[in-house]
């Protein structure tokens, strides 16, 4: 494990209180439940530990390394970079594992079931998140040869998970979290789209509808689709397309699931077909993966990369374009420093070398740039910044191909013959649900979820947060006051007040405010530079119908989505985050 403390002439960090609190809590080393390290220790331990492994495998110098540790550190005291919560918690640890995501695989017999079961519990009290998709398991009263029983199917062994990941939550760094997918073809699809129709059931787990282009088709022209027997490949029945479709929506009407994922599109983006199909994602949907593959993710903060030129706000690509290049090799190098909780996932993750890099504060973004995240301008910028990042990363993956050698699953894979790299995929947006609280920035590429909320602290009372910006635009233009600020947490939207300029309304629009359509096209936009795939959720009015809610699954289909996430407010007892009232 490491030691050592940053050098106290080196950059502070400037962090909020709020991100204090959460590295205190559960990311800064403790003793006897006080912090030994400081965030800027963190942050050292993180940089060593990740520059180090260039002296170790690459044969870098002392000197040339510690340097290299100094531009890491940098950019996260600058907090222009994070990376996923597990390496800042766990790099230099004896734990070690760094990634926030993995697929394992379920197969179809009680040993194979229950060693994914304890291969999750691993993973999980290292902060990583866990997919699974059970489409390989026999449905449902089929015959068990070795026992003459029955089957008791995909969803009754989902609960076993599920209670399996309950047991370990609480000692573990974070919750863990699962996806769980099931293919639309698989005999028991409908239980599968019901089982979390009671909220109290399988509560650690999302889940997603794997949609093939078959059924897509099916429910277009209004046919029946089979139903495929997962041993025998053979069909053993039939539903109506437009009927499971309409359950699917149904559902996600009534409680935000289940999710849908587009297989056939992720696997039109897996870049080694060679060694198999994608069937599943990691828990929050953006990291397609083969079984037993992990991926590490790290997120550049947008909110920092505009800056002021000739008295305009513009994006600062110079700055973009070094800090994407250093966060690849950075990433590249968390895959050698990693420890994988099991061997094969260590064969497998270093056979193609996959890092997710990605995005947090767009919304920021947009709104320095004063745009309103519900317009053209700003799915022209969603394409413009991703791609640019995409066209970096890959410079900077290909100058490491040529140090350090192709990823070792090159031959054969998509890239083959097409340009020389050094990880098979390079890009994903993650929610950044933590690292952009530390951050203090808004979370991915969602738009902000409320303008001001009111916040009860531990005694009771209550505070007033209202969003930096909006504070500093209020001052700047002259339209602030505490009255104001107040009446804003109450309504939790600045839409409609006569004391705010109509611009500024529009500039911070929030996420209930914009129309799906907006919130699908915005995910699209970056979707288009995205490697892997997009965490985005798409927020419905209380009164969105379930036509509404069919129109936006069409809508992401033809835009080339590769799954969708919706939620309609209200319609869950439990919301994480609610505007206009009390959190
Ligand atoms: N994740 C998890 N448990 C959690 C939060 C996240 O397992 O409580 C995993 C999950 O795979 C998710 C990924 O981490 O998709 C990235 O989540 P996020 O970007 O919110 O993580 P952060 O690095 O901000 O903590």
């Amino acid at each position: 494990s490491f030691e050592g403390q940053a050098p106290k002439n080196w950059q502070k960090a400037n962090l909020t209180p709020n991100a204090r609190v959460v590295l205190e809590k559960r990311y800064l080393k403790q003793k006897d439940g006080q912090a030994t390290e400081t965030p800027e220790d963190m942050m050292y331990r993180v940089a060593n530990v990740i520059a180090s492994i260039e002296e170790e495998m690459y044969g870098k110098g002392k000197a040339e390394t510690k340097a290299l540790a100094k531009e890491f550190y940098t950019m996260m005291a600058n907090l222009e970079f994070m990376p996923n919560s597990p390496t800042l918690m766990n790099a230099g640890r004896d734990l070690g594992q760094l990634s926030a995501c993995f697929v394992l695989p379920v197969d179809d017999s009680m040993e194979e079931i229950f060693d994914a079961i304890k291969n999750a519990a691993i993973i999980h009290k290292s902060g990583g998140g866990t997919g699974f998709s059970f489409s390989r398991l026999r449905p449902k009263n089929s015959t068990v040869r070795s026992t003459g029983g029955v089957a008791s199917g995909p969803v009754s062994f989902m609960k076993v998970f599920n209670s399996a990941t309950e047991a370990v939550k609480q000692g573990g760094t974070r919750r863990g979290a699962n996806m769980g997918i099931l293919r639309v073809d698989h005999p028991d699809i409908l239980d599968f789209i019901r089982c979390k129709e009671d909220n109290k059931e399988i509560t650690n787990f999302n889940i997603s509808v794997g949609i093939t282009e078959v059924f897509m088709k099916a429910v277009r022209e209004g046919r029946d689709y089979d139903l495929i027997d997962p041993h025998s490949g053979a069909s053993v029945g039939q539903l109506s397309a437009l009927e499971v479709f309409d359950k699917i929506v149904d559902h996600a009407w009534k409680n935000g699931e289940p999710g849908i994922v587009f297989l056939d599109r992720l696997n039109e983006g897996n870049p080694t077909p060679q060694l198999g199909e994608i069937e599943a994602t990691n828990p929050c949907g953006e990291q397609p993966l083969l079984p037993n593959e992990a991926c590490n993710l790290g997120s550049i903060n947008l909110k920092l990369m505009v800056t002021e030129k000739n008295g305009k706000m513009v994006i600062n690509w110079e700055r973009l374009s070094y800090v994407t290049r250093l966060s690849v090799r950075f990433l590249d190098n968390v895959i050698d420093a990693n420890q994988y909780p099991l061997e094969i996932i260590d064969e497998v993750v270093k056979g193609n070398r996959k890092i997710g890099l990605g995005v947090m504060g767009f919304a920021d973004m947009l709104i320095l740039l004063q745009t309103s995240y519900a317009t053209e301008e700003a799915v022209e910028y969603a394409e413009k910044v991703m791609k640019f990042i995409q066209t970096e990363a890959r410079i900077e993956s290909q100058r490491l191909a040529e140090e350090r050698g192709t990823f070792p699953n090159y031959a054969g894979s998509v890239y083959d013959g097409v340009m020389k790299l050094r990880n098979a995929t390079l890009t994903t947006i993650a929610p950044t649900g933590t690292i952009s609280m530390i951050c203090a920035a808004s979370s991915g590429v969602e738009p902000l979820f409320a303008v001001a909320y009111t916040k009860t602290v531990m005694d009771g009372t209550s505070l007033v947060e209202v969003n930096p910006l909006f504070e500093a635009f209020a001052k700047d233009y002259n339209f602030y006051s505490p009255e104001l600020m107040r009446k804003i947490a109450e309504k939790g939207t600045v839409l409609g007040l006569p004391e705010v300029p109509n611009w500024v309304q529009e500039v911070f629009t929030t996420a209930q405010e914009i129309t799906p359509e907006w919130h699908i096209r915005i995910q699209a936009a970056f979707q288009k530079y995205t490697d892997n795939a997009v965490s985005k959720t798409i927020n419905f009015a209380n009164s969105a119908t379930k036509e509404d809610i069919a129109e936006a699954y069409r809508l992401a289909d033809e835009l080339n989505c590769k799954g969708l996430t919706v939620y309609r407010d209200g319609s869950r007892e439990e919301q994480v985050l609610s505007a206009g009232a009390s959190v």
